[in-house]
C-alpha cells in the first residue's frame, strides 16, 4: 500500500540521531514520521534492535544534562509506564544516586519527547529505498510504502562482538565496546586491561586507555597490527601497552561478583601450542563497526569506512539530493551518543531549509 500524500520528511532510526531530527522536525512543523525498526530475530542477531547502541550499554555518564543524581521521578513521570518496562528494574527501585543516565532510560526519554511534539513512530525496518526521482519511495518491512520529500537516514551501526557467551556474561560488568565511554569507570583504573582488535580503533582505544589502566594489553589474531602506520607504531613504543600476537580469546573469565577477572587465549596460528592465561579488569572488544546501509542498496555514496558519504562539509547532505544523513552511519570518527544528536539536529534543519528553499522556489 503506498501512502496517497507525501510526508515532508521520514526519519529512519531510533538512535539518538533519529530522534533528536524528529524532535526539531517536529517543533519546526514538518510533521516527522519516523521508522525505529522491528523488533526481530534478525534485528536481534545484527545487533540492530530499535532505540539503538545507548540500550546496550548500563550508565551512560557523558551525555550532557544528566550528573550523578535520582532520576526516577522525571522518568515516571516523562515516559509512559509500558515503555518504562525496557528499563532494568534496579534503576528505579534504589533510592540511591545513580552516576548519570541509563542507556536505554536515555533513550526513552528521546522517544517520548519526539512523540510529545507529534512524531509519529512505526515499529518497522525500511527495507527499500527509491531515491531516483522526487518525491521518494520507501517499502518498509511490512510491505508498505511511504512517500517522502525529504529524508534522514539516522539508522547508525552495529558494534562487532566476539560472540562468546562469557562475552555477553560481562557484558557492562567488564566488557565494554567503548573505552571513551567506559574507561574512566573506576573498576578499571590502575588495573591491567584487555583489548581486542589489531585495527585503528582498537590501537586508538589502548592508547586512550593507558590513561586510566596500569597495563594495556592488545590481543591480536595476526602478527603485524592493522592500523596506521603512526598509530601502530605508537602503540609499539608504549611502555605500557603490550601486544599478544597471533593469539584469540577464548573466554572471558571472571565472576558474578566482580565481573572480569581475567581473559583465557588460545592461538590463533598454531592450535596445538597451549592456552595462555591474563589476569584483566576488563575486555574491551574493537573488532569493528559495521555502518547500517544495505537497506539502501547503493542508493548513497558511501566513504571509504563504510558510511555514508556528506558531500558537503558542516552539513548532512548526501549524494543524493533531500537525502539528509546523521549519526553513526555517516560517522568513523567520534562515535559518541551527543556527536549523533547533534547531528540529527542538523539533518533536521538542513531538511527544514531544503523545503523552504523548494517552497520559493515555486512561489
Ligand atoms: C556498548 C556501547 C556503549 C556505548 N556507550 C556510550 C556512552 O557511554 N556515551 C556515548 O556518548 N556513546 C556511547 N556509545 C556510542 C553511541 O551509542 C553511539 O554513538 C550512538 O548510539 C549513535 O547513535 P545513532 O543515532 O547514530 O545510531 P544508533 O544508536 O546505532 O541507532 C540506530 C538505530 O536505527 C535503527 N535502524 C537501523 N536500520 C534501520 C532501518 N533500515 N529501518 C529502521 N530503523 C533502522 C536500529 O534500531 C538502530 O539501533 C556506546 C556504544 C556502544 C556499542
Amino acid at each position: 500500500m503506498t501512502s496517497k500524500t507525501s510526508e515532508k520528511i521520514v526519519v529512519i532510526g531510533s538512535g539518538p540521531a533519529g530522534w533528536s531530527a524528529a524532535i526539531y522536525a517536529a517543533r519546526a512543523g514538518l510533521k516527522p514520521l519516523l521508522f525505529e525498526g522491528a523488533l526481530s530475530m534478525e534485528n536481534q542477531e545484527a545487533g540492530r534492535l530499535p532505540m539503538g547502541q545507548l540500550t546496550t550499554t548500563g550508565y551512560v555518564e557523558n551525555y550532557p544534562g544528566f550528573p550523578r543524581g535520582n532520576l526516577r521521578g522525571y522518568m515516571q513521570s516523562a515516559v509512559s509506564s509500558d515503555r518504562l518496562l525496557v528499563v532494568p528494574d534496579e534503576v528505579f527501585e534504589r533510592d540511591e544516586i545513580q552516576p548519570g543516565v541509563y542507556g536505554s532510560a536515555l533513550m526513552e526519554l528521546m522517544r517520548a519527547q519526539a512523540e510529545d511534539f507529534g512524531t509519529r513512530v512505526v515499529s518497522e525496518d525500511v527495507v527499500e529505498v527509491d531515491f531516483a526521482t522526487r518525491p521518494f519511495v520507501l517499502r518498509d518491512s511490512n510491505g508498505d510504502e511511504t512517500v517522502a520529500e525529504t529524508v534522514v537516514v539516522a539508522t547508525g551501526a552495529s558494534a562487532r562482538w566476539l560472540g562468546l557467551p562469557s562475552e555477553e556474561r560481562f557484558k557492562n560488568n567488564g566488557v565494554s565496546g567503548c573505552a571513551v565511554c567506559d574507561g574512566a569507570l573506576p573498576r578499571f583504573q590502575n588495573r591491567p586491561i584487555v583489548v581486542v582488535g589489531g585495527g585503528d580503533s582498537a590501537v586508538e582505544e589502548a592508547l586512550y586507555l593507558t590513561n586510566f589502566a596500569s597495563k594495556v594489553m592488545i590481543v591480536h589474531r595476526r602478527d603485524e597490527l592493522r592500523a596506521s602506520k603512526i598509530l601502530a607504531e605508537r602503540a609499539l613504543r608504549d611502555p605500557q601497552i603490550e601486544i599478544l600476537w597471533n593469539r584469540r580469546v577464548e573466554e572471558i573469565l571472571g565472576d558474578d561478583e566482580n565481573g572480569v577477572t581475567g581473559v583465557r587465549l588460545a592461538s590463533a596460528s598454531t592450535p596445538a601450542e597451549p592456552t595462555i592465561e591474563r589476569e584483566a579488569s576488563g575486555v574491551f572488544v574493537a573488532i569493528g563497526r559495521r555502518p547500517n546501509v544495505e537497506f539502501l542498496n547503493g542508493a548513497l555514496e558511501l566513504d571509504e569506512n563504510g558510511c555514508i558519504k556528506r558531500t558537503v562539509p558542516f552539513a548532512t547532505n548526501t549524494s543524493v539530493p533531500a537525502v539528509f544523513v546523521a549519526g553513526d552511519v555517516a560517522d568513523s570518527r567520534y562515535r559518541q551518543g551527543i556527536i549523533a544528536a547533534g547531528s540529527g539536529a542538523c539533518a533536521a534543519l538542513d531538511a527544514e531549509r531544503f523545503l523552504l528553499e523548494q517552497a520559493s522556489d515555486y512561489s
